[in-house]
């Protein structure tokens, strides 16, 4: 294979087709760095308006350095997998304001792996560092016909391009458009005359994780104010993350609370990572005492208040048919 053939082939694909994503604008390091921890394990799509909510809230990585992690937090609601949140938090304060230029330097900060090292590297800075991602790997086992060493092959590919930026993100934007895990758009594909599979022969599918079925029942319960009652994480994964009161379930974590439940106000399904969920959303009743445990909450502020997408979808049910019960 013509390595700097297949190259220039991806650049010069990716410099025509690219989509115009903020990121994009400017390479501006700290940026690039918020997106590519964004973009793990979340779509494009979905990404997009939370990273420009982000870079609004704190615009340099001094300033998300400065901010509070129950700020960070909340401006990170919704995304999901909030390890990310604190451990870019915790990096941005490691890294005195400047990101590093070199994959080496990138991978002592916390969190940071080889392949947002790389990312960071050649998409900000154009170093010929390489990535894999599930799509990168996809498409260079296809176009070499081997599953072996993607690590390798991407070197050899970013050695022989001329721009480590473009290709990069040409493999990338390869996989997510064209080369997809099933049905890969080989007609339309630059790499069609080079790749040696132009099939989904490659990668092998490995035998998919059993999912577990569960049902938790969440609590409505509200104040005379029509606040609503909230949990308070201070668990070392979900510090600072604001939960509805639950049942009982050892999925997540605070006690189950004690309530008189009143009226079920719906049902919705949520996954997470191999775990199908249907949560039971109640009104209730319940004593609490005061502590640093339990918040009553004005709904009306949640965007300052961080909270798991599951709150938010039971909010949003909550929210379409109000109960009218107060807390006793
Ligand atoms: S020719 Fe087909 S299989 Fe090969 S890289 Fe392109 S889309 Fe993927």
């Amino acid at each position: 294979m013509d390595l700097h053939r297949v190259a220039r082939k991806i650049e010069s694909w990716f410099a025509r087709h690219q989509r115009p994503l903020p990121w994009r604008e400017t390479y501006d390091p700290y940026r690039v760095w918020v997106s590519e921890v964004m973009l793990q394990q979340t779509r494009m799509e979905v990404v997009v308006p939370y990273f420009e909510k982000f870079v609004k809230r704190f615009p340099t990585l001094r300033a998300l350095a400065a901010a509070s992690e129950e700020d960070v937090m909340a401006a990170w609601s919704g995304l999901g997998y909030y390890r990310r949140a604190r451990m870019l938090h915790a990096a941005a304060r490691a890294a005195n304001g400047v990101v590093p230029r070199t994959v080496e330097k990138l991978t002592t900060l916390p969190g940071v792996g080889r392949y947002t090292a790389g990312a960071i590297a050649s998409i900000a800075y154009n170093q010929r560092a390489p990535i894999v991602d599930g799509n990168v790997a996809r498409v260079l086992a296809r176009i070499f016909g081997s599953e072996d060493d993607a690590w390798g092959r991407a070197q050899q590919l970013v050695d022989a391009c001329k721009t480590p930026r473009d290709l990069n993100q040409g493999l990338m934007e390869i996989g997510a458009l064209i080369c997809t895990p099933r049905k890969p758009a080989c007609l339309v594909c630059p790499l069609r005359t080079d790749c040696a599979t132009r099939s989904d022969a490659l990668p092998v599918a490995k035998p998919k994780k059993e999912t577990r079925a569960l049902r938790i029942a969440l609590y409505l319960i509200t104040d005379r104010k029509g606040r609503v009652l909230m949990r308070r994480e201070s668990g070392p994964l979900m510090n600072a993350m604001y939960h509805l009161p639950h049942g009982d379930t050892s999925l997540l974590s605070g006690k189950p609370l004690t309530v008189v439940t009143l009226d079920l106000l719906g049902t919705f399904k949520h996954t997470v990572t191999t775990r199908r969920i249907e949560f039971a959303l109640y009104t209730a009743t319940a004593r609490v005492r005061a502590s640093r445990e339990w918040a009553w909450v004005d709904t009306g502020g949640m965007s300052s208040v961080a909270h798991p997408s599951y709150v938010a979808k039971a909010l949003r049910i909550w929210a379409s048919r109000p109960p009218s019960l107060p807390a006793s």
